[in-house]
């Protein structure tokens, strides 16, 4: 590993000003958990000349909630703080779950929610040295390795995205906002933000240089607001999901007003099920429905030669997890 140059931030607009210094030769990076960012480093594939800790600035890392605006997470909270907040497990149970079930406790210790939003694809290709910077398009790997990618939207790339709050937070509606050097704040919906892997970005995401996320917000939730949340892993310890699906319902009793069905690992970003959102609203959700807005959300799936086995897999958590929000 290089030796870099570490800087301890005082302040956001410092941080950002010390990011937006960055270029390819002399690459600044930002520094949360530093859990993604060590991982890329030992791996050879990210070699800065300067790391800006942002643990350093104060009340990063607060988690707020009020029944009129909202929640309010510190880029810098851990999925252990959001997991364990009575706030967010009462009125956001579908992301409370998601972060308990992300990765080990040690990591959600020490992982934010900003790093987390921005941490770089799992898939193997892309972590290789050798093949990183000659990234094969997805259709060149189609006959690769591809039992964990996209079952969607593959065809650009095939890479999933890799935090699995993400797929709570975008069924929640949830907003990121930025602020630059200047000190000047943007908002932009999380699946907006969140962008498909592209070589000539450093980020999967809608971030400038020089831009520090500075908190996640999330409205409300509706009086008669339901959710439900479930990550599908191959084994039963800790261990990526083959799928996770995160499902946020508006009721009127047992008929559904409005929905928001979101399936992560499963596309380059989480994935709304829109046919299925719409094919709910306005029925009685019960067993037979669910199972028809399952299929609909599987429905225009193009799967790899390696990964179809994510489709049966899929529909079944969509139809469990509906079940789930409703009982
Ligand atoms: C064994 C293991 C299992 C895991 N399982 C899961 C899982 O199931 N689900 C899941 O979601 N994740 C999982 N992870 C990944 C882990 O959650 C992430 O690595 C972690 O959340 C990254 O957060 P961080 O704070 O350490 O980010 P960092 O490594 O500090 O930063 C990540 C990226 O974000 C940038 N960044 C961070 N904060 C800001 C900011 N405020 N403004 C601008 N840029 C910023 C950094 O520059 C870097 O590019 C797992 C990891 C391990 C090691």
């Amino acid at each position: 590993m290089q030796s870099f140059e570490w800087v301890d931030a005082k302040s956001v607009e410092q941080a950002a000003a010390l990011l937006s210094a960055s270029n390819t030769r002399q690459l600044v990076i930002a520094k949360a958990g530093g859990l993604d960012i060590l991982d890329l480093m030992k791996e050879g594939i990210l070699a800065p000349a300067r790391v800006v800790n942002l643990k350093s600035i104060p009340q990063l890392d607060d988690i707020q909630f009020d029944t009129k605006s909202g929640l309010r997470l510190g880029t810098l909270a851990t999925l252990a703080r959001i997991s364990s907040s009575e706030e967010v497990r009462r009125n956001y149970p579908a992301l409370a779950d998601a972060a308990a079930h992300a990765a080990t406790p040690q990591v959600r210790n020490v992982a934010s929610i900003g790093g987390n939003l921005l941490q770089r694809p799992r898939c193997w290709y892309f972590r290789n040295a050798q093949l990183h910077s000659s990234l094969p398009s997805a259709t060149a790997l189609r006959d690769a390795q591809m039992q964990y990618h996209a079952i969607f939207d593959n065809t650009h790339s095939a890479m999933v995205h890799a935090s699995t709050p993400a797929t709570a937070l975008v069924a929640y509606d949830a907003t990121v906002h930025l602020t630059d050097q200047r000190g000047r704040s943007r908002s932009i919906k999380l699946d907006e933000f969140l962008l498909a892997p592209d070589a000539q970005r450093a980020h999967d995401a809608a971030i400038q240089p020089g831009e520090v996320l500075t908190h996640v917000t999330l409205p409300p939730p509706a009086p008669d607001a339901r959710s439900a949340y479930y990550k599908q892993t191959e084994r039963d310890s800790y261990d990526w999901p083959i799928c996770d699906v995160a499902i946020a319902l508006q009721m009127n009793d047992r008929t559904v007003r409005a929905a928001s069905i979101v399936m992560g690992w499963v596309a380059p970003t989480p994935r709304r099920a829109r046919k299925s959102e719409q094919l709910l609203v306005g029925k009685n959700l019960d067993e037979s429905v669910a199972r028809e807005a399952a299929q609909a959300a599987v429905a225009d799936a193009t799967p790899l030669p390696k990964n179809a086995y994510k489709v049966p897999v899929l529909e079944t958590v969509v139809r469990r997890t509906l079940l789930a929000a409703i009982a």
